[in-house]
């Protein structure tokens, strides 16, 4: 018959009634540190000779109680007087809106990857790294002259309807730079042949430039002749 439950409040004889007379009850006290708080209730269904389940008074008498504004828990010092138990709900909620919402660290993504999400929010699939590198192996020469002809990153990019990034990313794992470009060695090699030819014309190009020289003197000469 004593079980936890049973202890959870004092059996003693409550006041009943207008006249107050003395029945079967208990005292439900507020356990509460420094609260007096107290409440009897009559519990008179106890009078069936063989005692009441533990369980089934608990019930009753938190129901009873709980509707006075108590909360009755199940041992005696879980119980709180409805001062004490709004405090407690008061605080609680004060507590739950200081505190910051939790923080979730993400890990950042390497680089490359976030770099792709900034540009379009997408990740690579299988597939798109299927397409992309065959399209790479058919325009990309090797790494020593680098894209074919007319190709780079952004075009292979727009051909394919594929971030750059993606483009850049898979050149650079498995073919070469970009800058090795076979149209930027041509142009170079242009650029050095030109330079050459201009150098040639260097000596021609003073010999004129004295000519000239001569030419505007004598221009000066015969205008003063003619003033
Ligand atoms: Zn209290």
């Amino acid at each position: 018959m004593s079980s936890a439950v049973s202890t959870a409040f004092e059996h003693t004889r409550v006041p009943y009634g207008e006249d107050g007379r003395l029945v079967r009850g208990i005292i439900a006290r507020c356990g509460a540190p420094s609260c007096e708080a107290a409440v009897p209730l009559p519990v008179n269904l106890m009078a069936n000779g063989r005692g009441m389940d533990d369980n089934i008074e608990w019930q009753f008498v938190a129901r009873k109680l709980e509707a006075k504004g108590w909360r009755i828990g199940k041992s005696a010092a879980a119980h709180r007087c409805p001062k004490c138990f709004n405090a407690a709900k008061f605080a609680a909620m004060r507590k739950s809106e200081e505190k910051p919402m939790p923080k979730v660290e993400v890990p950042p993504p390497p680089q490359v990857a976030l770099q792709i999400v900034k540009d379009h929010g997408k990740a690579m699939t299988r597939e798109d790294r299927r397409i992309i590198f065959e399209k790479l192996n058919e325009v990309y020469i090797d790494g020593k002259v680098g894209y074919g002809r007319g190709w780079t990153d952004e075009k292979v990019a727009t051909d394919l309807g594929v971030p750059r990034a993606w483009v850049k990313l898979l050149r650079e794992e498995n073919f070469g730079d970009e800058v090795g470009n076979e149209e930027i060695h041509e142009q170079i090699a242009e650029a050095k042949a030109a330079l050459t030819e201009m150098r040639k014309l260097e000596p021609d190009m003073r010999r004129l430039l004295a000519i000239a020289d001569k030419v505007e003197k004598s221009l000066a000469e015969i205008q003063k002749v003619l003033k």
